[in-house]
């Protein structure tokens, strides 16, 4: 064969790996993980579990009391959840039961971007609706794109990761009732905005939900997602997935974990004071503008370039995200919400950074001005 990967598809040639450079630091706030890690109390009953069952054996065919327990923690029917190995699976598994060349998928941008990814290694199209100025959910232009794009798909990801916008429960209504497609609402950060759509699940036979227990079920290194849609979009889309997806281990833990929520619940609401306090603090420094987020981690514009902040905190130890490739991000980094300690450091680096002479600190009051000119 002249050239193997001649046979590769051409829009899976022209597109690059979602990938992440694996940089080190001691305070890492670049993945939205969950600092706080695995109460002891729940890691020590899985492992009980885990000793008592044969790793020999296969796990059920249908993980029933997984699925059970599952829909009774989030409040909806064991026949319209569907568990995976992690959220990504469920994603690419919604996603390859209806894209396909020719298919459209509409997405507000920025936002998650392996959406995008997964989209075009199918065949299928997507459509980037712009987000507002305000970084927010423009839900009128969504609709009418969704209506006259004929979209099959919209997917909308809520608290948005990058810029944690939420969108209102009656304007979801609106879009999913504007169009002849899908709704997918990525529900990946629910638990820091104290809102869901999953109640709307009984109105809207075309929603489907998407959820993880790598956030704030602080278990990312277990991989265990889950769907909540009607029994008969659930059905379709479990034709998609693997036999035996999810591992018995991470089976047990999304268990015990739902079963002791109360155990993880204080951690998740320290994550949400901290993320208040965090974006106070980052608002006092300046050359620094944090956009209010909803989720366990925030934007922020920065006066100074991204990477040039980037690379001054990394060399302090501590990791965050360079978004500004991401489209309307130009002059953005993102911040995950740290332990009270770690975010201490971040908003103490940040202002050495910000307000240090020398040529970056003239670089920041230079495009200060030139902003504040410009308006
Ligand atoms: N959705 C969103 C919006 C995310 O940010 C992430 C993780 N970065 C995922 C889904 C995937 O999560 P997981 O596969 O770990 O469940």
């Amino acid at each position: 064969m002249r050239d193997p990967l001649n046979k590769i598809k051409p829009a899976v040639r022209a597109i690059t790996a979602y990938t992440l450079k694996p940089y080190r630091a001691s305070i890492k706030v670049n993945q939205n993980e969950n600092p706080f890690d695995m109460p002891e109390e729940i890691k020590q009953e899985v492992e009980r579990r885990l000793a008592r069952r044969p790793w020999s054996r296969y796990p059920d065919f249908v993980p029933a009391e997984l699925l059970e327990r599952l829909a009774a923690f989030a409040g909806w029917k064991p026949e319209g959840t569907l568990a995976g190995n992690g959220s990504n699976e469920l994603i690419q598994a919604v996603l390859m039961v209806t894209v396909g060349p020719g298919a459209r998928v509409l997405i507000p941008e920025p936002t998650f971007t392996l959406y995008r990814q997964v989209v075009t290694v199918l065949g299928g199209e997507t459509i980037g609706v712009p987000l507002t100025p305000e970084l927010g959910f423009d839900v009128d232009a969504l609709a009418q794109r969704a209506r006259v794009d004929r979209a099959d798909v919209v997917i909308v990801c809520a608290p948005n990761n990058p810029t944690g916008c939420v969108i209102m429960e009656d304007d979801l209504v609106r879009l999913a009732q504007s169009f002849d497609g899908l709704v997918v609402v990525d529900e990946a950060y629910h638990e820091f905005s104290g809102r869901s759509v999953v109640p709307l699940l009984a109105e809207l036979p075309n929603l489907i939900v998407l959820r993880t227990f790598s956030k704030a079920m602080a278990m990312a290194g277990l991989r265990v997602g889950y769907m909540l849609a009607s029994p008969e979009l659930t059905r379709e889309v479990h034709k998609s997935t693997l036999p035996y997806n999810l591992n018995f281990f991470s089976g047990t833990a999304a268990l015990v974990a739902c079963e002791r929520y109360d155990l993880l619940r204080p951690a998740i609401d320290r994550l949400i004071a901290e993320r208040e306090r965090l974006h106070r603090r980052l608002e006092e420094i300046p050359g620094l503008a944090p956009v209010k987020s909803f989720a366990n981690f925030m934007v922020v514009r920065t006066a100074v370039s991204p990477d040039a902040v980037f690379q001054a905190l990394l060399e302090r130890d501590i990791l965050v995200r360079d978004v500004s490739r991401y489209p309307m991000l130009a002059d953005y980094f993102r911040v995950s919400v740290g332990l009270p300690e770690e975010n201490e450091r971040i908003i103490t680096a940040l202002t050495e950074i910000m307000t240090r002479k020398g040529p970056s600190g003239d670089h920041a009051q230079r495009r200060e001005k030139d902003r504040t000119q410009s308006r």
